[in-house]
């Protein structure tokens, strides 16, 4: 009886070991905030998990950040550009994605973003760092954000039944995540058609939509020129 328990024991243990190897080498390497001197956040707001959304942004500005150091200062450079010119509390992003392959800790799971208006408290934002209007990101940034949802679904910060939606579909005016990456994340596991704003307005212009309300949270990027915000 003794052997057979101690038996089920190792299987276990062997098991135990096996999920958490493949954990780690499924998980995307996480840059932490103190690692890009992240000044701390003004104020914060804890978010409900898990979330029924994520929702997919490019940065626009700065451009593709291609090597660790152009990564971590183009972090420095949001958290400046959300606080300083926005007044946001901290950088607006849950996470961004660098184009070397590592994700980079802005808000993180348990706080609510300044990303998306009406679907911060209800989604994860995850940027990825660059421009994405007319060219796809490197595969492995693409690959470090489908790790870092399959990480954020596995340790219950994402519902496991969570909608993807690119930023335009969420917002109205805005063409963000940009037309290729766009293209590229309706193929993408949980990518959620519907709705698309940016279509909207095509066919119906001008449809004088309820302004939302200027907390943290929601508020549009006010202040700033019409032809960026468009594209953020
Ligand atoms: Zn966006």
């Amino acid at each position: 009886m003794g052997e057979i328990r101690l038996q089920f024991f190792y299987v276990n243990l062997i098991v135990v070991v096996i999920l958490a190897y493949a954990n780690a080498v499924t998980d995307p390497e996480i840059v932490p905030r103190s690692a890009w001197h992240a000044r701390p956040a003004k104020q914060a707001d804890p978010i409900i998990s898990p979330v029924p959304y994520v929702v997919i942004h490019h940065t626009f500005n700065p451009p593709a950040c291609n090597t660790t150091e152009e990564c971590l200062s183009a972090m420095r450079w949001m958290q400046d550009f959300h606080q300083f010119n926005r007044t946001w509390w901290d950088i607006g992003y849950n996470f961004a994605v660098g184009g070397d392959g590592k994700v980079y800790e802005g808000r993180g799971w348990f706080t609510i973003g300044a990303h998306a208006p009406r679907y911060n408290s209800i989604s994860m934002g995850i940027s990825l760092i660059g421009d994405w209007t007319a060219s796809l990101p490197p595969e492995r940034q693409l690959a470090a954000a489908h790790k870092l949802i399959a990480m954020g679904v596995r340790e219950g910060h994402i519902a496991e039944d969570y909608h993807l939606v690119g930023h335009r579909q969420v917002r109205e005016g805005t063409e963000c995540p940009g037309e290729v990456l766009y293209e590229e994340i309706k193929k993408w596991p949980h990518y959620d058609p519907h709705p698309d704003y940016v279509d909207l307005l095509k066919k119906k212009k001008g449809d004088g939509s309820k302004a939302t309300p200027p907390d943290e949270h929601n508020r549009l990027q006010k202040g700033t020129a019409p032809f960026i915000s468009k594209l953020l």
